[in-house]
């Protein structure tokens, strides 16, 4: 029987609607409009494209909007300013650095530089440690996107196998923690480990972030196993006309969809549920930031 597709837009819509819900009450009952900063430096066109999106459906969910774009040769110390009065500033409740950033500036100390409770990526290390301790975190949004989809699928994930390809600090690692915290069994696999392809057959669920076209196949998974694509790959499409191109998992979808229970598609799985997760991580944010309770 060929894998159940899980549609990740659709996912996405059903948590923008509760977070909208949620910003609605915010505002009628508290007077309060969550705000998410979003910063960009320079002109890479795919962060372009990822900002316009995230400031749009900010804005489609109530929440406020700053977009700050910088030129790409912002100084470091500028930037950092900018992070500073963002912190300080109470109508900003979540604060974005859109990576990666222009080669002069330090990532990790920028990322460091934004105060823990604003960092709706959930990158500053005060967050990395918080998770990793099963402390209250802000959580990387690509991550729990994943584990949102999971936990639909699945229910509980307890005792089940896990295979994480990938150990990125912004994806791999943390996908991992949030599988252990739901109390998987977790293996990460990554450019040097041995028999990739039967580590990944002993999987229940196998969480592709690696960022190889469709390099993982049919052959490596488990019959019924679960499959979370987070690879955004973009590859030629001469089917399609000259110079063209189409966007691609890590996963190769035709093969692995035979032999999978469910599978993400790309596009139209992980990515819709990264944006949402930020739109939700925002609100998070802002009622903590105000004593208030937090959405579900
Ligand atoms: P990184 O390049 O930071 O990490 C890739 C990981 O894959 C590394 O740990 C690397 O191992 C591992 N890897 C590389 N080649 C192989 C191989 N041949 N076999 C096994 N493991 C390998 O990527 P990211 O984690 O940032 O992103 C991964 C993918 O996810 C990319 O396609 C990216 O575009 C996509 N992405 C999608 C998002 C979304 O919203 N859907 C958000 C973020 C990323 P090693 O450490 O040993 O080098």
């Amino acid at each position: 029987m060929p894998a159940q597709i899980i549609d990740g837009k659709a996912f996405a819509e059903q948590v923008r609607g509760k977070v909208a819900a949620h910003v609605a009450r915010l505002k009628e009952v508290h007077g309060i409009t969550p705000g998410l900063a979003v910063v960009l430096v320079g002109e890479d066109p795919a962060s372009q494209v990822y900002v316009r999106s995230k400031g749009k459906q900010t804005i489609e969910v109530g929440m406020a909007s700053f977009e700050h774009k910088l030129p790409v040769e912002t100084p470091e110390a500028d930037l950092v300013a900018l992070l500073d009065k963002l912190n300080a500033d109470p109508s900003v409740h979540g604060i974005l650095v859109q990576l990666p950033l222009p080669s002069h500036i330090n990532e990790d100390l920028v990322i460091n530089r934004i105060d823990p409770a604003k960092d709706v990526d959930g990158f500053h290390i005060s967050n990395v440690g918080l998770l990793a301790t099963g402390q209250k975190a802000m959580v990387p949004c690509t991550p729990l996107g994943c584990l949102m989809m999971l936990r639909e699928q699945h229910g509980s994930l307890s005792g089940m196998n896990a295979v994480v390809v990938g150990r990125s600090n912004i994806v791999g690692k943390p996908m991992a923690q949030l599988l252990l915290r739901d109390s998987c069994t977790v293996t990460v696999a990554h450019s040097r480990t041995k028999d990739i392809q039967a580590v990944c057959r002993q999987a229940d669920i196998v969480v592709a972030a690696v960022g190889r076209p469709e390099m993982i196949d049919g052959d490596w998974i488990k019959p019924g196993a679960t499959v979370i694509d987070v690879g955004i790959n973009r590859i030629p499409a001469p089917e399609k006309g000259e110079g063209k191109t189409r966007l691609v998992g890590d996963v190769d979808f035709e093969s692995a969809a035979k032999v999978a229970g469910a599978i993400t598609p790309v596009p139209g799985g992980v990515g819709p549920m990264t944006i949402a997760c930020l739109l939700a991580n925002t609100l998070t944010a802002c009622c903590r930031s105000n004593d208030l309770p937090e959405p579900a």
